[in-house]
């Protein structure tokens, strides 16, 4: 029983199913790690023990009555970004420290009505604006791997949560990274969908045109499983799009009975130049690059291909995302919910103090800049600049998928780095060069572990599809994790045992 929260989603499932353990055993066994060890990283920022333990039960009695539900008693937990009904909802913020919501998000509903458990809702950087947790009211996530080290962000607590076997999976939010940053720096898979597979509603909004929902786990499979009840089209969300649905499982276990000793026969590849630029890690470079010689060795084709210097493509997101912000997070205003200040004098005292004292340094700068960029005499010059800027990186990504598959690249230019306390806002804005130019396109893209550092850091690999094509991503980094064992290294906190 104790290395239960070593076993995949997979495994899991199969355990329930052949009555290895039941869903309660398993609750109890994650529960167990979390209070022992959650101290050292502090992933969590709020615990469902209880509630747990009572689906758990109900889920164990349903099973016995014959309910076929696949993902039925596995437990995950929520990056706080998702309205949870009756469940304090913080969004990492002190604005939002006394928000209880409500309503739940519809991924939340999607992934209670498959049957899943939730142990709670995951630490964050406030507002999901950040790259290494560094932002959360609730304090700093230690990397698994290296306490030391930040998890990436701004889903970190999901992150850590993951990598230490707390949770077999998490779900997670990704408007310029969030997702795969993280899943980058701590050794997991991790998958955004594209834009409109997910429903937003209920997902407290960032940057509403980046945007999107989507899994992390430790393999390709365990984010299939996820991630299958969270997408589908919701009316809810103006933005969610009708399309297919495909069965993200049966088409990786399709993928694996096709493929021969050359799974990647016949798979283009490609490379970029603009992603291997300047401030990219050498080791992370070596790593990268020899994933993508065990690609070709595995029947791959590699071919070079072009994007837009992401340069532009970061100027463009530091343009967009806090304009988005700025409009998003007016309605924090200490009115209706959440952080009030004390003793207002007035309606402009009641706004000005509860805004200033409810939002942290980070989420202040982006609305400051946001509301600068949206302002009269700059609205063109910066915010209408970089929608047709945006354009251009949607035209150039089209063109590059003229000639390729799949492109690959670096997931972040380092692996997992030391906290500093005077880290500038910009030299961490530059750690998102590579993964933001997918969100600007909505296009979907993941991370997957492809080999750790002389320092015994994770590093990652990204690679983005085409439109709605997650399942071949899926396909693509199952098939590679079928053939190497990086996704199989274990943090230094999964490893100890309680
Ligand atoms: N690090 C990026 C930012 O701070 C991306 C965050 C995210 O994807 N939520 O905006």
């Amino acid at each position: 029983m104790s290395e239960l929260h070593l076993l995949s989603t997979e495994q899991l499932i199969t355990g329930l199913q052949d009555k290895q353990f039941s869903s309660l055993e398993l609750t109890e066994h994650y529960i167990k790690r979390i209070d022992a060890l959650d101290s050292k990283i502090n992933s969590f920022i709020t615990h469902t023990s209880e509630t747990a333990r009572a689906q758990a039960q109900a889920a164990d009695e349903m099973r016995a009555q014959g309910d076929k539900r696949r993902l039925l008693g596995v437990p995950m937990a929520h990056k706080d970004i998702f309205c949870t009904q009756g469940v304090l909802t913080t969004c990492g913020s002190k604005m939002l420290h006394n928000f209880v919501s409500p309503y739940n998000a519809t991924i939340v509903s999607n992934i209670d009505k498959a049957g899943m458990i939730s142990l709670g809702k995951l630490n964050m950087d406030e507002f999901a604006m950040g790259s290494d947790n560094s932002s959360s009211y609730y304090g700093t996530v230690q990397n698994p791997w290296d306490l030391e080290r930040v998890p990436g962000g701004s889903s970190g607590g999901s992150a850590a949560a993951v990598a230490a076997g707390f949770v077999p999976v998490a779900t997670g939010s990704d408007t310029g990274g969030s997702i795969r940053q993280p899943a980058s720096f701590c050794g997991l898979t991790g998958i955004k969908p594209t834009y409109g597979r997910v429903s937003r509603f209920g997902m407290i909004a960032y940057a509403s045109s980046l945007d999107q929902a989507g899994s992390m786990g430790r393999s390709a499979k365990d984010c299939a499983y996820l991630l299958q009840p969270m997408i589908g089209h919701d009316p809810r969300d103006a933005t969610s799009i009708k399309h297919d649905m495909p069965d993200y499982v049966q088409d990786l276990n399709d993928a694996e009975a096709a493929a021969g000793d050359k799974p990647f026969a016949g798979l283009r590849i490609g490379v970029a130049k603009e992603y291997f630029s300047k401030g990219l890690d050498a080791e992370v470079e070596t790593t990268v690059r020899a994933a993508l010689k065990k690609y070709e060795e595995l029947g791959a084709t590699i071919v070079e291909v072009n994007i837009t210097d992401p340069d532009i493509t970061l100027a463009t997101y530091y343009m967009l995302a806090p304009a988005e912000a700025s409009s998003n997070l007016s309605r924090f205003d200490g009115v209706r919910f959440g952080y009030r200040c004390e003793n207002p004098t007035d309606l402009i005292d009641l706004y000005t103090r509860s805004r200033s004292e409810g939002f942290g340094p980070e989420v202040q700068r982006r609305i400051l800049t946001g509301t600068y960029a949206l302002s009269a005499g700059y609205f063109d010059a910066y915010y209408t600049k970089a929608q047709k800027i945006r354009r251009l990186i949607v035209k150039d990504f089209e063109d590059a998928f003229a000639n390729c598959d799949v492109i690959a690249s670096p997931t972040a230019p380092t692996a997992a780095y030391k906290l500093a306390e005077d880290l500038d806002p910009a030299t961490m804005y530059l750690g998102d060069v590579y993964t933001i130019g997918v969100n600007l396109a909505g296009l979907p893209a993941l991370s997957q572990p492809v080999g750790l550092t002389s320092e015994g850091l994770p590093v990652g690999l990204q690679l983005i599809g085409q439109y709605w094509q997650e399942s071949k991503l899926l396909a693509t980094a199952h098939l590679f994790q079928q053939h190497t064992d990086h996704h199989l290294q274990h943090s230094t906190i999964a490893k100890e045992t309680v």
